[in-house]
């Protein structure tokens, strides 16, 4: 009796385990809110029904992107209505675009196996044209390191992720312990894998240049010691390749039936105020203080131990075609207290965004509520500029600009020039910081 009930208790967990997030016939709508009424009836919306995923925050003259769920249509198409919202469906069954991307991922994947190990330069290079599971960019670090042993090594962050997984970062650069540091920290939203994609194309493009006597790699390189984190966040990385292809937070567990935190809402900044939530269910869920999160911690112990060094740190995200400075706490188009080095941010800024132009798209420049339309606290790139004032601190939204071109799931296709115009604009970064 014991044992069948113990076997009943095996199999009730394993399915649990093997339980995934479907989104079939989840519609994506796109709404544009007018006035400060549609915005409150959006954000209204989005309290009352969980179950609607909102792809960034409602605000006035911006396209709001939703994916409502099949159950939901005729409720929120009616209070859409009654608000005099017009919807415009972009899409009618978000699962079947997830399927597309992930087919197409998969087809590569084979591809890449059976062509066996391609070298770049003579050296190892990881293949570009899928996404990788948590595991294999693991293995990349430890190839690339390995392949580069002059100019790469492989470290460990201090503290294990909420779940118990080591996490791993690379430190790139010429040897010389007192260079400057350009600090990146990458996949803090765990659905955003364009970030991991592209941060690994500019890391094995940057090293293979390096030997093959590229100017720009050999400065990058030459001058500075470079702090990368793919991924930041490898439980809730695994979470979206296992379960739930749109989860955004930690795996930590909170209470009840609420998990995770949103680590880019849990620095030391602003900390539990505006574009972040106090309810343990939201995505924006800022956690229960500051540096509540293993994964933030790391963040913090490791730019401590190099602050003296640090001149630039980057938050890598998607999706929007953004970079942004800090504040991105302030919520409003007259900031009280802009960073000190405000001007030099704009000014740098605009080169990078020229760089990040360099496939013909085109990213938007400035302040997080300046170009979205709202505010959000406790963000790493605010955490960081407040922490050592004068440093380049930005924020960078990558490829696409709306769910429309792709949104969280873009075709694996799209890795290279996303990673393009990314290297592009490190490069510019790490030669121009010193002229502006
Ligand atoms: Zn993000």
């Amino acid at each position: 009796m014991r044992l069948i009930f113990l076997l009943c208790l095996l199999q009730a967990v394993l399915l649990k385990a093997d339980e995934r997030v479907t989104y079939r016939g989840y519609q994506v709508m796109s709404v544009t809110a007018g006035s400060q009424d549609q915005v409150d009836t959006l954000n209204q919306l989005q309290d009352d029904n969980p179950e609607v995923v909102f792809f960034g925050q409602p605000a006035i003259s911006r396209d709001t992107e939703m994916a409502v769920p099949p159950q939901l249509v005729a409720q929120v198409v009616r209070t859409m209505k009654q608000t005099q919202l017009v919807v415009t469906l972009v899409s009618g069954d978000m699962q079947a675009d997830m399927d597309t991307v992930m087919a197409e991922n998969e087809q590569n994947e084979l591809l890449n196996n059976r062509s066996g190990r391609v070298l770049r330069n003579g050296r190892y290079s990881p293949p570009h044209n899928v996404y990788y599971r948590m595991d294999d960019v693991d293995s990349i670090m430890t190839n690339l390191a390995n392949a580069y042993p002059d100019l790469a090594v492989r470290k460990q962050l201090p503290l294990m992720s909420e779940l118990g997984r080591n996490i791993y970062y690379l430190e790139l650069g010429t040897a010389g312990s007192n260079k400057p540091v350009i600090f990146i920290e990458g996949l803090a939203h765990a659905r955003e894998w364009i970030v991991t994609a592209s941060l690994i194309y500019s890391i094995d493009t940057m090293l293979s240049n390096y030997v093959s006597g590229d100017q720009h790699a050999r400065d990058a390189l030459n001058k500075y010691t470079w702090i990368i984190i793919p991924v930041v966040n490898p439980d809730g990385y695994i979470y979206t390749w296992t379960s739930n292809r749109l989860w955004r937070k930690n795996r930590k567990f909170i209470a009840g039936s609420c998990t995770g935190v949103d680590l880019n809402r849990n620095f030391n900044v602003d900390f539990g105020n505006t574009g972040t939530s106090n309810r343990c269910s939201s995505d924006t869920y800022h956690g229960g203080s500051p540096f509540s999160e293993a994964e933030t911690q790391n963040i913090a112990q490791v730019f401590d131990g190099v602050k003296s060094r640090v001149v630039s740190f980057l938050s890598v995200h998607a999706y929007s075609q953004l970079l942004l400075y800090p504040w991105g706490y302030v919520g409003s188009n007259f900031d009280p207290s802009p960073p000190a080095n405000r001007q030099k941010l704009i000014d740098l800024g605009r080169l990078m965004q020229t760089a990040l132009a360099t496939n013909g798209r085109s990213y938007s420049l400035g302040t997080a509520y300046g170009v979205l339309g709202y505010a959000a606290s406790g963000a790493s790139e605010d955490w960081a500029l407040q922490e050592k004032p004068g440093i380049f601190a930005y924020c960078y939204e990558l490829r696409p600009a709306t769910y429309n071109a792709g949104g969280f799931d873009i075709p694996a296709s799209e890795i290279v020039p996303t990673g393009q115009e990314l290297l592009a604009s490190l490069y510019v970064l790490a030669e121009r910081m010193d002229t502006v």
